[in-house]
């Protein structure tokens, strides 16, 4: 039976923290009734460096439910992306599949349940995918499909309204943690692992209780870091537009020379309108090329993984590996 671990990432998350433990593990007691999930499944808390009650409350809830309820303490703020990434972590070496989860309770528990019946289907990763945005403001919502649109535009590839609810397979968490990079956009990383992946959908709620974490300031960060943590194709567009604009230069050199020699011109206005035009184009080219080897030396210093080998098919073989994670030896 698959051993579970519910994480869940909480910053200044006093109000709500109650209620999430409540719900997360009525929750998975139905899921071990149903036999679906292992006995000893958890739910792990992280508290991402809280200024509130937030970790009090983690540990009282482990005192009452020491074998349902885990905790770890990040011992300062480090952001979303950063607390999931060490609950998904930490969880990994006790559990054999994850899911994570916000504090607040906007995404709906009840597709838990399809996750893990996904998960027994095959698949590595389940994505918790919104069906509809009605309880978001007007701006959000707006915001957010322009900024998947221009994800797909700049070449990341991101599940189109997923965030981070997610079920994940103990090899795809150990995967992902060979991805040594410190900018991390986990929507963007996730499809890059491989493994079979499927959706499932479902209403966000309002949140259940206190404010949102995530002011426009850290939207807005979360943005750019996910473009510019997978492109470098706003330097290829600086790049084409130097290209463009020296093209341009040309056109402004024929039209500047008939209107110099047909006498429509101020004298000096000819040699400044080239020069300017020309110029430009040339810096931008020149800073366009330099950024493509800037462009290039951000990749490699990622150390990423080149390729993740999902099963060697190979003749008279034992496996090598360590059970069920790693490759399979099929013959
Ligand atoms: N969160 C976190 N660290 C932060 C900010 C947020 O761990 O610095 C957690 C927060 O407790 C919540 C989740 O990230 O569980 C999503 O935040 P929130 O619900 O405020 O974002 P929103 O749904 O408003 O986009
Ligand atoms: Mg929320």
């Amino acid at each position: 039976m698959d051993r579970l671990a519910v994480v869940v990432p909480c910053y200044n998350e006093e109000e709500v923290l109650k209620l999430a433990s409540a719900v997360l593990r009525e929750t998975v007691e139905d899921l071990i009734g149903k036999g679906k999930i292992a006995e000893d499944s958890f739910i792990l808390f992280v508290n991402d460096g809280s200024r509130d009650r937030t970790w009090e409350l983690i540990e009282e809830e482990h005192g009452l439910y020491p074998e349902r309820v885990s905790g770890v303490k990040l011992a300062a703020n480090v952001g979303h992306q950063f607390a999931l990434t060490a609950g998904l972590i930490t969880a990994m070496a006790r559990s054999d599949v994850t899911i994570s989860i916000d504090a607040d309770l906007q995404d709906d528990v009840a597709v838990i349940e399809e996750m893990i019946d996904k998960f027994h289907e095959g698949n590595d990763i389940v994505y918790g995918v919104r069906r509809e945005r009605k309880t978001d403001t007007f701006f959000k919502r707006t915001s957010a499909q322009a900024f998947y649109k221009l994800m797909g535009v700049m070449g990341v590839k991101t599940v189109y309204n997923h965030a981070d609810f997610r079920l994940m397979s103990r090899r795809a968490v150990e995967e992902f943690s060979k991805y040594g990079e410190t900018n991390l956009f986990l929507r963007g990383m996730m499809p890059l692992i491989g493994y079979r992946t499927d959706n499932v959908y479902y209403d966000r709620r309002e949140r259940a209780a206190g404010e949102s974490k995530y002011p426009l300031k850290k939207m807005l960060a979360l943005a750019f870091n996910g473009i510019s943590s997978f492109s470098v194709k706003p330097i290829s567009l600086i790049l084409g537009m130097g290209l463009f604009i020296i093209f341009v230069s040309l056109l402004a050199l024929i039209y500047a020379l008939c209107s110099y020699f047909t006498g429509h011109v101020v004298p000096g206005w000819t040699s400044l309108i080239l020069s300017i035009w020309f110029l430009g184009g040339l810096q931008l080219l020149a800073i366009g090329l330099v950024g493509q080897y800037i462009g290039k030396i951000y990749i490699e210093v990622k150390h990423r993984p080149r390729y993740n080998i999902e099963k060697i098919l190979h003749g008279g073989d034992t496996p090598s590996d360590d059970g069920d994670s790693g490759a399979e030896i099929h013959d």
